[in-house]
């Protein structure tokens, strides 16, 4: 399995790995800083290098092991190559990816809303939550609790824990380990300060003062129980 290196390192932008498989528009590194697409965040695109020659990578999945596409020839196995990830678009995520954690914790905590589901991009966010119906006056309520909480620079940790003890310790409100397979033994936490912890494997800012401003633009009222919130940071 490639070292997944994006797990540890959210600051490394190059890297150098061996290709331990080449396919056809697809390739297996020993390790990689690409983010595979998973958790609501889309996967890293960027460039690997390696003779003299530069490809694109356009995809990167996560299946029995991390598959990045190129646009061009790929390396052979064995080959040396430099990967470099686009930090624009990898940073981005990162923000609206914290400023989820951060909103899901604050709905959860004001409103006894549960987060239901959540998909983020460069430019936008959305999340899914169990809710009848937001006021123009709970909306207020939460940007500036966000940014209250955004201004704080609060410290953004990860580690991994054993499934048992992450199941004894984390709100089962805020994350529903029991959705996750059997096979899964170890558990990534994400915690924010003393406001927020949860599983999650995507990448993250290491301080809540790297979102920048959080404002809510829209809503769609999913059925009778559940909204769907837009949000957007500057
Ligand atoms: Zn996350």
């Amino acid at each position: 399995m490639t070292e997944a290196r994006y797990l540890e390192d959210t600051t490394a932008r190059t890297f150098t790995a061996t290709v331990v498989r080449s396919l056809d528009d697809r390739v297996v590194l020993d390790e990689t800083l690409f983010y595979p697409e998973g958790g609501g965040q889309p996967h890293d695109e960027g460039a690997l290098s390696f003779d003299g020659e530069t490809v694109r990578v356009v995809d990167v999945q996560k299946t029995d092991d991390i598959y990045h596409t190129v646009d061009g020839p790929t390396p052979p196995e064995g080959a040396t190559v430099e990967g470099r990830i686009d930090w624009d678009r990898r940073f981005a995520h990162m923000r609206y990816h914290t400023a989820q954690h951060l909103l899901s914790a604050v709905l959860l905590a004001d409103f006894d809303a549960e987060t239901t589901g959540n998909q983020l991009y460069a430019d936008r966010a959305r999340i899914d939550v169990a809710y009848e119906r937001f006021t123009e006056d709970d909306f207020a309520q939460i940007e500036s609790r966000m940014n209250e909480y955004i201004d704080a620079d609060y410290a953004v940790r990860w580690y991994t824990m054993d499934r048992a003890d992450a199941e004894a310790s984390l709100d089962p409100e805020r994350t529903r380990l029991h959705l996750l397979p059997d096979s899964i033994t170890e558990v990534r936490v994400v915690e924010i300060d003393d406001v927020d912890r949860t599983a999650c494997a995507g990448t993250h800012v290491s301080n809540t003062g790297q979102i920048g401003e959080f404002a809510i633009t829209g809503r769609e009222t999913k059925g009778s129980a559940e909204e769907r919130v837009s949000f957007v940071l500057a």
